[in-house]
């Protein structure tokens, strides 16, 4: 079992340990005693509930902490805000009062709805994460965004609410779908070009035993890539430079996302995005052949899509257009300058954390995996 200690603006009231390792139940039972909870609130989604909920039941029946379930549906369109008054509802039902406890038990949509919750219900209650799939344990368990999606956007309304622990118990990949955990390594593989070549190369000369889902090699790389992202957050909990470099690949992604009206999964289209914002990298001198042929070749090798014929999608001259002018509306994008967190080498991002991109530019990068 590994431990790591997150402490957003080195405020104590703020830090949280990570767990990382296989079957920690006695992390979590420690974390949640610490707390002292009136009443434990697992909330959790309807597959996850199928596959695991018993199990995860049955252990904390045994703490003398009274326990409830609530479970939502399956699937990103429910992280929303009918789903949100939903759970709010069945609290009050059950009285649940401000010394409560939230356990969300699930991927990032549990997690990001169930710590929205926490954020509001009563001004504020404790939060626990227990990340089910690759990306929430690497990615959205790590840095206190929560939230929900609205018809005007994903994740449009929510807050930064930091949670009292995560426990990542890696057993739990075992019944993730292959699909999905590939689109958790597309994380990974973000972390390690924009921060730590050391990584990259690991993931390199490491690939059987990860895509086995060897439980040693798991461990080492989400630490290691928790790690990643818990650095770049300590430094900048609200995205006003640092963290920036984060958004490596998804400001391509984010807009092919959109225009599949969310049919490609956000990790393949983060994968296009990363190779298409390296070719542009590439293409106005900062990236070198080399290392784009090197970060091609590692998504490659882990049957990650390059280009959109990979992920079966292509685009007519008006498409690339629109595709643009979803990027002008970026979050990094100032008066429709699209803005981009480019790779200087594998392991470091450029030093001004965003760089403006020519349209041009894009258009002839997208032209090429077309
Ligand atoms: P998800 O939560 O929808 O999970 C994907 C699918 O896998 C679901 O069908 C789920 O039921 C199933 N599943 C989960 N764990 C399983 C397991 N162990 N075995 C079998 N099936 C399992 O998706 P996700 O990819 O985990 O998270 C995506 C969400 O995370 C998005 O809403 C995104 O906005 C959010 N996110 C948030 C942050 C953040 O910083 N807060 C960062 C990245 C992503
Ligand atoms: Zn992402």
């Amino acid at each position: 079992m590994i431990r790591l200690s997150i402490n957003i603006f080195r405020n104590e009231d703020l830090s949280y340990p990570i767990y990382i390792g296989n079957k920690i139940f006695d992390n979590l039972k420690e974390e949640v005693n610490r707390l002292t909870p009136s009443h434990i609130v697992i909330i959790t989604d309807s597959i996850i509930s199928s596959l695991h909920l018993n199990y995860v039941i049955k252990n904390i029946q045994e703490w003398n902490i009274p326990v409830s379930t609530i479970v939502i549906p399956s699937g990103e369109k429910f992280k929303d805000r009918k789903t949100k008054e939903y759970i709010e509802n069945e609290m009050f039902k059950l009285n649940i009062d401000r010394k409560g406890l939230i356990i969300g038990f699930g991927g990032g949509v549990v997690g990001d709805i169930s710590g929205f919750v926490a954020a509001t219900y009563l001004r504020g209650i404790n939060f626990i994460l227990v990340p089910t799939t690759l990306l929430s344990m690497v990615d959205s368990s790590i840095g206190g965004k929560v939230g929900i999606d609205t018809p005007y956007g994903k994740n449009t309304i929510g807050a930064f609410h930091q949670p009292k622990a995560v426990i990542i118990d890696v057993s739990f990949l075992d019944t993730l779908p292959e699909v999905q955990f590939r689109n958790g390594l597309v994380e990974i593989i973000k972390h390690s070009i924009i921060r730590d070549r050391e990584l990259f190369e690991f993931l390199s000369q490491n690939k059987g035993s990860i895509i086995s889902k060897n439980y040693e090699s798991l461990v080492k790389v989400i630490e290691w890539s928790c790690r990643i992202k818990k650095e770049v957050v300590e430094k900048d909990e609200k995205e006003t430079g640092l963290r920036k470099i984060l958004n490596f690949g998804h400001t391509i992604g984010h807009a092919i996302e959109t225009m599949s009206n969310y049919k490609v999964l956000h990790g393949f289209a983060v994968s296009v995005g990363m190779s298409v914002e390296s070719l542009i990298s590439r293409n106005i001198g900062i990236l070198s052949d080399e290392d784009y042929v090197s970060i091609l070749k590692i998504l490659e090798d882990y049957q990650l899509p390059t280009n959109l014929r990979d992920i079966k999608y292509k685009l007519n001259d008006k498409d690339i257009i629109k595709l643009i002018e979803l990027m002008k509306g970026d979050k990094k994008s100032i008066k429709f300058n699209i803005n981009m967190s480019l790779p200087r080498t594998i392991g470091e991002m450029v030093e001004t954390f965003t760089l403006t991109v020519e349209p041009q530019q894009i258009i002839e990068a997208i032209k090429s995996v077309n």
